[in-house]
């Protein structure tokens, strides 16, 4: 079994080939047709088992060339997290048209985010706190989002992010697909899946 198998376009083939990913890991195969599908995902996935990229596929096949803001929104607790998934989202996107990616992390000076948001994003890549400073300030635009994923779930809930979760994804329109990726699904994560997703399919590594 290889990534063909998974109807993606030669480009995106050729830049896993050339990222060294030539099978996919068992959490690729089971959440990429899936979330190509736009079906809503809870994902038991802890880091190493290949998840960045299994989210990541499906948000850059969600984003259009044409779409004149954000299409895509990732969240994830840290900014370390961030700058990972931002690094790995550019390696995937390599050679598709007008894909920028935005990177909205606290701990960062504002006035580059700004200025990087006037650019024609298509995935913003954020921690839920600076995110939501922007969006009440709106900053950014969150309407034309078609897909979001929250990362590492149960990290944001033991670092107090539940309601600025919420919070942002009420920012979203109704009906927009999630993912939610978790290393372990405790009652907490369940409750937050419950609120969040609709009829997901579930999926462990
Ligand atoms: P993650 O679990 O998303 O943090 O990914 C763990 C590491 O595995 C990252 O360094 C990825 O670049 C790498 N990786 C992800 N998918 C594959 C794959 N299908 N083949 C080889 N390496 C991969």
């Amino acid at each position: 079994v290889d990534f063909e198998h998974c109807g993606l376009p030669e480009t995106l083939n050729c830049n896993l080939r050339a990222a060294g990913y030539e099978v996919p890991t068992p959490i690729q195969m089971q959440m990429i047709p899936v979330g190509l599908l736009g079906r809503d995902v809870l994902a038991s996935a802890d880091t190493g088992s290949g998840k960045t990229a299994a989210f990541l596929l499906p948000v850059i096949m969600r984003a259009l060339p044409e779409d004149t803001c954000p299409s895509a929104l990732v969240l994830t607790p840290t900014r370390e997290l961030a700058i990972q998934i931002e690094r790995q989202a550019k390696e995937l996107m390599k050679g598709l048209p007008r894909m920028r990616t935005a990177l909205l992390v606290g701990g960062l000076p504002l006035p580059p985010q700004l200025h990087r948001l006037r650019q024609q994003v298509k995935v913003v890549i954020a921690t839920p706190g600076r995110l939501l400073d922007m969006v009440k300030q709106s900053s950014v635009q969150l309407r034309g989002v078609r897909i979001a994923v929250v990362d590492e779930a149960d990290t944001m809930l033991k670092m107090g992010f539940q309601q600025q979760v919420l919070d942002v994804l009420g920012a979203v329109p109704h009906g927009c697909q999630t993912v939610l990726a978790s290393a372990t699904v405790p009652a907490g994560i369940e409750e937050l899946a419950g609120r969040l997703l609709r009829d997901p399919v579930r999926i462990s590594a």
